[in-house]
């Protein structure tokens, strides 16, 4: 368990992307929150007790957001064997990741939606802001209290749906019908509690791609923004259908999983470059982990034939290889920061700003995480309480 946080300290000497670029700048924090943000800023008065940390130039972002997770663990394709366990705390501070959103995906049998909600609160504990989405691949979906809108108007972690299967052999084939009314549960709900209330949608190697969604769409008077489909990259002809998706306002997901350069599919950097010189909207991608998750291939008879597991990391690997590939820090940023802040509905996260939470993540020379601040608490590399950042001389 970490020590309580400061509540007043100084950062010197920052160089800010908040995600736009802010130039070198103090931040002063609060309580966990950012009450200044600004170059050369007055001290605390002696009173405050603040602890001052000169950064020394170091490159400072706003803590990544992860929108999808197996926080509990995945996997499960290969028998109980390969159930996957849990990720700590730890993982996602090491990670420069300081928001995630957890959900249940191809086991939502023996994985429950009630072990995810507990999970989701205990890494809320650990200053890992958690969320999760209730469902899972199937219909009917795993619930908690027996129903989508009951989810998320009860239990306040909750804020969507998802991972829900579609194009996918693995997937229970929702119809039109089921879809539809999934999507609503997912909207209204969201209206009633205040949350996002998205779909989150597992999208496979199916020929359909995303047909169901246009479908959807086009058979109900749904806004195209509660639809946000996952695994886009996974396939060059379904990253095409994405595009076109998020010209009609739905905002699409990218895994950061591995692809071989021989594979028909976008690693993540190249997705997001490729998205970002299109005219699809801006704002309307994210990246994300899949971190717990499995990454099975399978045989021509459906049947497992190798997997491992996604990390975390791979989100910040993957924004360390836009930028050496030319994409400014403040261009690849929003698409694990501001974007899924906005698609998720998570106020006073993804950005520096007084106001807002102070997450953030100090780069080193390579750009990966050094050490990451969550409600005002220092964390170093592997993700442990560092209290020797609380001064100037680590
Ligand atoms: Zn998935």
């Amino acid at each position: 368990m970490a020590e309580s946080p400061a509540m007043f300290s100084l950062l010197r000497n920052a160089r800010v992307w908040a995600p736009e670029a802010l130039g070198v700048c103090d931040l002063a924090v609060v309580n966990g929150r950012i009450a200044a943000l600004a170059p050369a800023l007055d001290s605390f008065p002696s009173w405050c007790n603040a602890i001052e940390t000169d950064l020394e130039g170091r490159t400072v972002i706003p803590a990544l957001i992860d929108g999808h997770v197996h926080i509990t663990g995945g996997g499960g394709e290969a028998g109980p064997g390969s159930r996957i366990p849990p990720l700590s705390a730890e993982t996602f501070r090491a990670a420069g990741i300081g928001t995630v959103v957890g959900l249940l995906g191809t086991d939502d049998t023996t994985r429950t939606t009630g072990d995810l909600v507990a999970w989701t609160r205990e890494l809320g504990a650990q200053d890992v802001s958690a969320y999760c989405l209730t469902g899972g691949y199937h219909v009917p979906l795993t619930t908690l209290t027996g129903s989508v809108r009951g989810d998320m108007a009860w239990i306040d972690v909750v804020i969507g749906v998802g991972e829900l299967a579609i194009s996918d052999h693995r997937s229970s084939r929702p119809s039109n019908e089921e879809l539809v009314r999934i999507a609503a549960d997912a909207h209204v709900g969201g209206l009633m509690s205040g949350k996002a209330g998205i779909l989150h949608l597992h999208i496979g190697d199916g020929p359909a791609g995303l047909d169901p969604i246009r479908k959807a769409l086009a058979s109900s008077d749904l806004p195209a923004a509660v639809f946000h489909p996952t695994h886009v990259n996974r396939r060059k002809a379904l990253f095409e259908e994405a595009l076109d998706l998020a010209r009609q306002g739905s905002p699409v997901d990218v895994t950061a999983f591995p692809v071989a350069a021989d594979e028909d599919g976008w690693a993540a950097p190249d997705a997001l470059i490729r998205y970002l010189e299109s005219d699809a909207p801006d704002d309307l991608i994210t990246m994300t982990s899949d971190g717990g998750g499995c990454l099975p291939a399978f045989d021509t008879d459906g049947q497992v034939t190798s997997y491992e597991v996604a990390a975390p990391r791979a989100l910040a690997d993957a924004f360390r290889a836009a930028v050496v590939a030319g994409v400014p820090i403040e261009t690849a940023l929003p698409c694990l920061t501001t974007n899924p802040a906005r698609v998720f509905g998570l106020v006073g996260k993804g950005a520096l700003e007084r106001g807002k939470a102070a997450d953030l993540v100090v780069l080193d020379d390579l750009l990966m995480p050094q050490r990451v601040m969550l409600g005002g608490t220092w964390y170093g590399p592997d993700g442990t309480a560092s209290p020797r950042m609380r001064s100037n001389d680590d």
